[in-house]
């Protein structure tokens, strides 16, 4: 599949200052304002994006308390995890990017579930199917 033309995810449009330093591509809106990480897949629910959370090298599967966290509250919990791409960016003092909360980006965000826990998530609703229920054995000795 094809990468599709970079776009601006608040309002649609192409005219992006686009740089990819970091071997992620970010972009600056030139119509909005909006900084964010460009959506580049064109099914974002089917494919992990380039720095997903889910991808084996990332560093939140490398902080093995923190993944074990994440695991509880959104695989086993259920609780939805988003795809950070597209959200509006800030910079914090030390120079890195971070996404703007708030109500406005979290409605956002409810658009656009991260693929990777969209299958995770899935293979372990799976996985609550299949298994055998289990019953307390309570007739021997009875
Ligand atoms: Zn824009």
């Amino acid at each position: 599949m094809k990468p599709i033309t970079p776009a601006c995810s608040a309002c649609g449009s192409t005219d992006l200052l686009l740089t990819d330093g970091d071997g992620t591509l970010h972009g600056l809106c030139r119509s909005c304002g909006r900084l964010q990480e460009v959506e580049t897949r064109p099914e974002p629910i089917r494919q992990l994006c380039d720095n997903c959370a889910y991808r084996p090298d990332s560093p939140e599967r490398a902080d093995p308390w923190g993944w074990a966290e994440h695991r509880d509250r959104h695989i086993d919990g259920g609780v939805p995890f988003y795809c950070h791409k597209g959200l509006p960016l800030d910079f914090d003092p030390l120079g890195h990017t971070h996404v703007i909360e708030g109500e406005a980006t979290t409605a956002e965000a409810l658009q656009k579930p991260c693929a990777g826990w969209l299958a995770a998530r899935l293979a372990h609703c799976h996985r609550q199917i299949q298994a055998p229920t289990r019953h307390p054995v309570t007739t021997i000795g009875e």
